[in-house]
Parts: structure tokens; C-alpha cells; sequence
């Protein structure tokens, strides 16, 4: 296993919040960037001690409202304080409505050789629903920009579920998805907390609910599509072309180090959890005060979770968990350790073994949480 640090980079700022929106970000805020950057910089370097780094991730928020000379600023801060790679992935999420072809082309020379596109939608009723800033035509030109800037590594991120949408456009819109020729896809289906805007209106009755069902029926119709397109289905969430996995991701999923810097960034380094304060004020003023910012959150992760863990976000992979793996990690078999568990999801058709791994069935994906919980300490 590749022990390499993932460096994790998060913008929290957006033009307009998307009405679906519970991550942490904020508009109206973009005055911030300048200082906020400032903060970033000084982060990286009380972090930094030389480490290797074989990826580093521009998430968000809206990584592409940096200016070329704020995120030049930022990764040669990281390129000084750190040994990257010379084949690092270096991803940055763009959503359209905020990037043109000189943005992306010197974005590209940079060193930036992955885009991630917030797409969600190809329909402009569903678009102006989720409240995003743009329309379908400018998700699509904001791909073939990327193209043309010499992005050869783009990943799009779609939204299944949407209220309204019926099978019939659902499939439309991944056959145009996949005429767009990219190398990686998300999917990510709908999901509310309860508070955002779209929520509200759903309570309201203005918008019809989600439909699970429909739901599941879309992301069982976005597998066998993307199948027949070439698409290897490698995670829950997550497609791509051969060669064109997300090395950035995987390292989450294969519980190797990760390091997060901003605002609300999850770090998991030498058995330790920890987070950064979800606040940008009280981000920038830990950094003000020249200290770390504020951590939210800190935990020593013992043998047991580290090894629940290990099998649980093994499971998100369509590969499923290797024995012989758990074995040399945790000197325990896989089978004694969870038989029951693997026994009972079996039964229930969530669950295959196969060679000495196992994995989730298709239907096992769909009700992921309710495998993983079973296998928590
Ligand atoms: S672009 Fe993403 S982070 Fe920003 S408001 Fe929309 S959903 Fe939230």
C-alpha cells in the first residue's frame, strides 16, 4: 500500500448557495479569499515537514473562484514545504459559471492535471431547482473548455434523484453525459438534511418528495449504461475509464494518511483522526493569532475501529475486501473475525464472497448503510 500523504486543500466559498447545499461553504464572503489564502499558506507551512506527497485535492465550496495567482500562490507553498511527486494526481474542482478558457489553460500549466466539474444536471428546470448558477449548455462548454485547455483527466459530478425526474430523462441525460467523453464520473444521489432551501420547499409542498425508489431504479440504470459505455463502476459512487481511478479518493477508502488543510478539513495521520474548526472566522482568527486552527475534533482510532473501518470503506470499492489483506494489516481472518455478519448479509443478498474477498452485490450498493453498520465495533 502506497503510504504517500493525500494533501486535502478546502475552498469554503461560493458565488450562491445551491439550494440542496450542506457542505461548509459560504457566499457572500469572496472579500475573505485574500486572507483566507494567507491562512491556507500558513496552515501548510506549521504542517509541513517534508513529507512525500502523492496527491493533493482543491475541494469545496468552489475551488475555481481563487484567482490563477492565489492557487499559483498556494501550490508553490506546498511544492516548497513538501516532496510531491512528480506523477502526483493535483485535482481541482470547478463548478461552471465561474471559469473561462484562459482560467483553465493557465489553471492546466500550473500543474493542475485533473478538473472536476460540477455538472449535476443536463436539464435546466432540474438546475434552477437545485438552485446552482448555471445552465446545462454551460456545464457542457465548461468540458469542452477543459479539453481544449489540455485536461485529459476530467471528471464530471452528476445528482441522481432529483424530484420529478423521470427514467426516460435519466437516461438522456447519461447517454449526453457520456457523449461528453469524460475519463471519470460521480454520481451522488439526493440527499437532505432537512434544512437546506430545497427541503423547505419540499415540506412546503412546492416540490414533489424524493423517491427512493426512482432513485434506486437511476442508479441501477446509470450501472448498466455506464457498463456497456466502458466505464468500470469502482466505487459506490464512483466510475471511470481504465486507468483514470482517482488516486486522491482511493486513499480515503484504503485508510492510508491523509492530511486536510482549511476550514472543516478531516486529517487521519498516524492512527489519528483530527479536524480543523468548521468556522471561517474562528479559522482565520486561529491563524491571525499565528496558532493551528481550532480542532474540532480529535480521536486515537484503536485496533477494533481501525479494523471496521478497514472492511467498511473496503466495501465502497466494487472489489470488495481481500482476506489475505486483513490478514497482513491486522493479523486476523477476516471470516472468524465477522462470519456472522457475512453470514446474515449474504442471506439477505447484500453481500458475495468471491476468491477470498468480499463485496457488495448490486443491491448490497444501493443499501450500503445498512451493511455497515453491522460491521461497527
Ligand atoms: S457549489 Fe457545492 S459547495 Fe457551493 S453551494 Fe453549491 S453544492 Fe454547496
Amino acid at each position: 500500500m502506497d503510504d504517500k500523504l493525500a494533501l486535502y486543500i478546502h475552498i469554503p466559498f461560493c458565488l450562491r448557495r445551491c439550494n440542496y447545499c450542506s457542505f461548509v461553504s459560504h457566499d457572500g464572503r469572496q472579500a475573505d479569499i485574500p486572507a483566507y489564502v494567507q491562512a491556507l499558506k500558513h496552515e501548510i507551512e506549521i504542517n509541513a515537514s517534508g513529507q512525500q506527497v502523492g496527491s493533493i485535492y482543491f475541494g469545496g465550496g468552489t475551488p475555481s473562484l481563487l484567482s490563477v495567482g492565489q492557487l499559483g500562490d498556494l501550490l508553490k507553498t506546498i511544492h516548497y514545504r513538501f516532496e510531491v511527486d512528480a506523477l502526483a494526481e493535483v485535482t481541482m474542482e470547478a463548478n461552471p459559471g465561474t471559469v473561462d478558457g484562459a482560467y483553465l489553460s493557465t489553471v492546466r500549466t500550473l500543474g493542475v492535471n485533473r478538473i472536476s466539474i460540477g455538472v449535476q444536471s443536463l436539464d435546466d428546470k432540474e438546475l434552477a431547482l437545485l438552485g446552482r448558477i448555471h445552465t446545462s449548455e454551460e456545464a457542457k462548454d465548461v468540458v469542452e473548455l477543459a479539453r481544449n485547455a489540455g485536461f485529459d483527466n476530467i471528471n464530471l459530478d452528476l445528482i441522481y434523484g432529483v424530484p420529478g425526474r423521470t427514467t426516460d430523462q435519466w437516461k438522456r441525460m447519461l447517454d449526453e453525459i457520456a457523449n461528453l467523453h469524460p475519463q471519470h464520473l460521480s454520481l451522488y444521489a439526493l440527499t437532505l438534511e432537512g434544512n437546506e432551501l430545497l427541503s423547505l420547499s419540499i415540506e412546503a409542498g412546492q416540490v414533489e418528495a424524493i423517491d427512493l425508489d426512482k432513485t434506486a431504479d437511476q442508479y441501477e440504470l446509470a450501472e448498466d449504461m455506464l457498463k456497456i459505455r466502458g466505464y468500470s463502476h469502482y466505487e459506490i459512487s464512483n466510475w471511470a475509464l481504465e486507468g483514470y481511478q482517482c488516486k486522491h479518493n482511493m486513499v480515503y477508502w484504503q485508510g492510508t494518511p491523509y492530511l486536510g488543510i482549511g476550514v472543516a478539513a478531516h486529517s487521519y495521520i498516524s492512527g489519528r483522526r483530527f479536524a480543523n474548526t468548521s468556522g471561517l472566522d474562528s479559522y482565520l482568527a486561529a491563524s491571525k493569532d499565528g496558532g493551528l486552527p481550532v480542532r474540532g475534533m480529535e480521536e486515537e482510532i484503536g485496533w477494533e475501529t481501525a479494523l471496521a473501518e478497514a472492511v467498511i470503506l473496503g466495501l465502497r470499492m466494487t472489489r470488495g475486501v481481500n482476506s489475505g489483506d486483513i490478514k497482513s494489516r491486522f493479523s486476523v481472518d477476516l471470516l472468524d473475525r465477522y462470519g456472522s455478519q457475512v453470514k446474515e448479509l449474504t442471506g439477505l443478498g447484500l453481500l458475495e464472497s468471491d476468491k477470498g474477498s468480499i463485496k457488495l452485490t448490486s443491491r448490497g450498493r444501493l443499501l450500503g448503510n445498512e451493511v455497515f453498520w453491522r460491521f461497527l465495533p
